[in-house]
């Protein structure tokens, strides 16, 4: 199954709340998943609009993923219990949304090794792991891969955590981990690296993060819009579609749904490549496997 989707409010929606967000999705956009952006400092959501978020999604089939605020760090000694009061409050309202993941960004290394911060992070993330377990809350902690040399979260540092801590799963963002290696997913082989690395903790979904990206020596600087990048999207959908990986694509680009609406034209195009056809549904596979 493949879901797209873009992170946040659409640009061209009008109304400006989440509940506006998730209905354009749905009826202008006719995509199928968001993620929630719980970015800008502690965001509030009433009640009663997760209640409509949890019964809307599951009424419509959207998928839903909350991102935590950006700043967190679970190596800081400082921090780690201001990092754990906001992913605790983005994960309960992401459980009363019915979301599936709620998606953290791990923290940095400071002065400490990499090992070191290994340690802290796996340990942390264990602790937030009973927490969770403790609330009943049942949305997933997805751990993001991260764009810049000085912050913790290589796939490979990421996957590591991922195989410690059972209840957390990866977030792959693929402009971080293109950024990070100075430019690798260029071409197919690049893409089906990552598969390959992530093959040992057996997942059943993967939560993809695209968008095109501005780098240098391995650093992200921002983010561009997909066709300003140089990550091409074709050798990625031949991946997903070759493999039937069951995914969900959120564009994290500037332009948002605009670009979600082109990954799912790239994904469309590859569809109607296998099967000779003029047109094709992304939500529609049943032909090409
Ligand atoms: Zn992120």
């Amino acid at each position: 199954m493949i879901r797209i989707g873009q992170a946040g409010i659409p640009l061209s929606c009008k109304g400006r709340t989440n509940k506006d967000g998730i209905i354009y999705t749905k009826q202008a956009l006719d995509l199928n998943a968001m993620e929630v952006q719980f970015i800008r400092g502690l965001y509030v959501m009433a009640d009663e609009e997760a209640q409509f978020m949890k019964d809307y999604s599951r009424e419509n089939d959207i998928e839903l993923h909350v991102h935590a605020p950006y700043y967190i760090n679970l190596a800081g000694d400082d921090e780690v219990d201001l990092s754990f009061e906001k992913i605790l409050f983005s994960a309960k309202i992401a459980n009363k949304m019915g979301a599936e993941t709620v998606v953290i960004h791990p923290g940095y290394y400071g002065e400490s090794s990499e090992k070191k911060t290994m340690k802290k992070i796996i340990k942390n993330t264990k602790k937030l792991q009973s927490i969770f377990k403790k609330g009943k809350i049942k949305t997933k902690m997805g751990l993001e891969t991260m764009g810049k040399q000085k912050v913790f979260g290589s796939l490979d540092e990421i996957i590591e955590v991922c195989s410690n801590v059972k209840a957390i799963v990866p977030v792959i963002d693929l402009g971080h981990i293109h950024a990070r290696c100075n430019g690798c997913l260029k071409e197919r082989q690049g893409f089906e690296n990552i598969f390959e690395k992530l093959k040992p903790l057996k997942l059943k979904h993967y939560l993809i993060h695209v968008t095109g990206v501005l780098y240098e020596n391995g650093n992200e600087y921002y983010h561009l819009p997909i066709k300003k990048g140089d990550m091409p999207l074709a050798p990625l959908v031949d991946v997903i579609l070759d493999n039937n990986y069951n995914v969900t694509l959120i564009s994290e680009s500037p332009l948002l749904e605009h670009d979600a609406v082109y990954i799912r034209l790239q994904v469309e195009k590859g569809i109607m490549k296998r099967t000779g056809k003029e047109e094709a549904d992304y939500r529609d596979l049943s032909e090409i496997l």
